[in-house]
Formats: C-alpha cells, structure tokens, sequence
C-alpha cells in the first residue's frame, strides 16, 4: 500500500505536544518512511539488522536524546524521547530497540552512574553510533529474578576477574561495550564496562527466532576476563542500578509500542475501506468495524497514557509502577491491535507485503522482555496493596 501514512489523532493529542516535539516527531516520521519502511521487511526475513541505518539513527539524534549535548545528547525532555521511540517502532520494534538499548541501558547509566573520564570516553561515540552498546542483566538461569544472578566480579588490585554468562542480550554480536551487571565478592550488584577483544570475552549471536528478526540478539561470555578497575561504574551498587535503568527502557516502550499499533491501525483501516467482499467494502460490516473501533479507542488511551507518564518523567514524579502500568497495558493493547489487523486483511495479513505480521511477531517479544506482562502486573499489585506476590 503506496498511500502516505495517516496515524489515528482521535483526542487531538498533537495540541498537548510542543512545537519542538512535533519537528523532531515529523523529522524521525520522514526518515522511516524513506530509510526504513523500504527496506525492514527484507531484512526481517533475512533475520539481519540493516547496520548502515546506525549512522543515520546517530546523525538523527535517536541515540541518547535526553543526554546532555556536551555529551553528544541532543538534551531533550522525555516526551520527545518517547515520540521518537513511537516513529522507530512504527518502522520496526527491532529499530526501536536498538535505539532503547542504546539510550536507556548504555547511555543512561554510564551518564547518570559512570565517573567523568567514562563518560567523556564513551558517551559521544555512542551518540553518533560510532560504537555500539548492549545490556547484560538477563542470565541462563535467572530472567524475571535478576537479584539472584551467578555472574561473579572478583578480586583486588588494579583488575577484577569476570565470570559467567548473560543471554538474550539485544546487540551483543555487533556491540563495542557491554554495560554487565555482576556480583561482587560480597554478594553485591555492580555494574562494569566490558570491552570488545578483553580476553576471554565472546558474544555468540541466537538464531532461529520468530520476533525481532531485524534485530541482533546474541549471549555474553566471561571467561576469566581481565576487567581494568576504572571500568567499574563508580556511582552506583545493587539492583536498583539495572532497575533504574529498565525504568527509561520500559519507559520508551509504552510509547514505542504505539507506533506499531498505529502503523497496523492505519494499515487494517485502508484494507478494510479498499477491500470488498459481497459486492461491499468490507470495512461496511458491523464485525470489521467493531475491530477498528475498538482498535482506535485501545491506541487513544495508550496515547494518553503515555503522554502524562512523559510529563511526569519530565519533571522527575514518574514512579517505577506508573512506568509499569503504562509498559504492561500499551504493549498488551499493541499486541491486540497487531492480531485484530491482521484478520482484517485475510490471507493477505500473513505476508511481507504489509506490516502487520512482522509487528505482530516483534510484539511477543516486546512482551517479554524489560519485565514480563506477568511481572509488569505484579509490580502494580504489590504498589496499591503493599504486598509482594513475586516469592
Ligand atoms: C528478543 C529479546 C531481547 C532481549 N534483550 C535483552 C537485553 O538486551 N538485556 C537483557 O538483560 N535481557 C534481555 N532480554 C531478556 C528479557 O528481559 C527476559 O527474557 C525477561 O526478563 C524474562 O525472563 P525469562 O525469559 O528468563 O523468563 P522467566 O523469568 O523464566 O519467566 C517465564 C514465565 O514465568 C513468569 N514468572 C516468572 N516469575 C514469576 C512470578 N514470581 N510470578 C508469576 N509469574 C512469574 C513470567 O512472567 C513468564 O511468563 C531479551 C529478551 C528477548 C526475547
């Protein structure tokens, strides 16, 4: 479908964006249509992230647009931050999530745990995308309950010794740093640089996935590696470290999502107004109607929920649970539209040929990840009750 991209506004939320925030929306809005629509379901069925767009996204100022400019940052407020998440979504969650990674779970904490000499050294090279980072929280053994982790940081002197492994690590194969949360030799959480090419150090990509296939995901392997002291993060200890990083992930998520039930929205409602069956279009059945109302009232709520959670984030008032409630309800509304559409094309929902599929697939994995919608859920339960259901 040729026709330009018309996203639903039903409530007029554009009026509660700034004129600012809507250049910046409209300049990551054009650059998807031109340098990713054309190319990201290709690179979807070959399972390869287009690496060339990284440059792009950097010049673009997708990576760390909250960090300040002398830093590389482009020093934004968070809703813009959001917008841009929506429109790299809208292209492919895989896009977004390179972005996300980049921003929220290497930037974020070197900028806001690392010392002044790492983040002069790494922040704006990873504003440009001249490097790559990834985020190792997840282990073999331990997903949903990351404060129980095996990965050991050892010793004294001028090195630590790193040891064990992460998996389903989002950039690991094509990364230059990894921002690795381990435990220390007191049993503490703390978070490290790793570099590309230390010692004893391999990121193996995972094959043979069905989600975010236009994205890298890979492991993390320490084997005995030699990590420099100055490496450590020096400002941070424990869980809340990663979990205040998860936090802007999550974030960017519940307005991430938005862009790919838009573009699966917008698509469904063009099928359905073109498409005719019993001599009618079949957007004139009450059934296919119902779908794309329920649709357009789904992504109005997700939109502004996610516009009040960027004002308080914004102002520093965003707690951990609202960015729960909002990364749970807008991914599950995002997944629902995903499925609701592509039943309104038929046969033809099942291909390449339109985007539905391929958002709907990235979105199981979008579900999952930075929090289940389980976890997402107890985390509100045990914020209005006061009481943990986890253990
Ligand atoms: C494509 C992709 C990219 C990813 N990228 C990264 C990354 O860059 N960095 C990173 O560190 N991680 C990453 N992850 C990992 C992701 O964050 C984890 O998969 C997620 O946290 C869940 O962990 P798990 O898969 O081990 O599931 P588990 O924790 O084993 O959970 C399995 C099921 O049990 C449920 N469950 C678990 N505990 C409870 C409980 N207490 N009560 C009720 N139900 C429970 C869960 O909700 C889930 O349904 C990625 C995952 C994917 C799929």
């Amino acid at each position: 479908m040729k026709t330009p991209y018309s996203p639903p506004d039903y409530y007029l939320v554009d009026e509660l964006l700034t004129a600012e925030q809507k250049i910046i929306r409209t300049a990551i809005r054009d650059w998807v249509d031109r340098r990713v629509k054309p190319v990201i379901d290709d690179a979807a069925q070959e399972a390869k992230f287009p690496m060339y767009l990284i440059k792009e996204m950097g010049e673009l100022g997708a990576f760390g647009p909250f960090i300040p400019v002398e830093y590389g940052g482009a020093g934004l407020d968070q809703t813009s931050y959001g917008l841009i998440m929506t429109e790299l979504e809208r292209g492919d969650s895989g896009i977004r999530s390179c972005a996300s990674v980049q921003t929220s779970l290497v930037m974020y904490p070197i900028y806001t745990f690392g010392s002044e000499e790492q983040r002069r050294k790494y922040l704006p090279k990873l504003a440009t995308g001249e490097m790559i980072g990834c985020f190792g929280l997840t282990e073999p053994n331990h997903g949903s309950d990351p404060g129980s982790m095996e990965t050991r940081l050892s010793g004294n002197g001028d090195h630590f010794i790193l040891n064990g492994a992460k998996m389903w690590i989002t950039n690991s194969p094509i990364a230059d740093i990894a921002v690795v949360w381990a435990k220390d030799d007191k049993g503490t959480i703390r978070g490290l640089i790793v570099e590309k090419g230390m010692a004893g150090f391999t990121a193996p990509e995972t094959h043979k996935k069905w989600s975010l296939r236009a994205s890298y995901t890979g492991e993390l392997v320490f084997d005995n590696v030699k990590i420099p002291k100055e490496n450590l993060l020096p400002n941070i200890s424990g869980l809340k470290g990663p979990l205040k990083c998860l936090n802007s992930a999550r974030y960017g998520i519940a307005w991430g999502v938005i862009g790919a039930a838009m573009d699966c929205y917008d698509t469904a409602l063009r099928y359905a107004m073109e498409r005719k069956q019993f001599r009618k279009p079949i957007a004139s059945f009450q059934l296919q109607q119902k779908k794309l109302a329920e649709m357009v009232t789904e992504i109005t709520k997700a939109q502004l929920l996610a516009w009040r959670l960027g004002t308080l984030r914004s102002e520093d008032r965003a707690t951990a649970a609202q960015i729960s409630l909002a990364k749970r309800n807008n991914v599950e509304m995002a997944l629902n539209v995903a499925r609701e559409s592509r039943q309104i094309l038929g046969a033809m929902g099942i291909t390449g040929d339109f985007p539905i599929m391929r958002h709907m697939m990235n979105l199981e994995s979008v579900i999952t990840y930075e929090g289940t919608h389980d976890i997402h859920l107890l985390i509100t339960g045990n914020d209005i009750t006061g009481i943990e259901a986890f253990k």
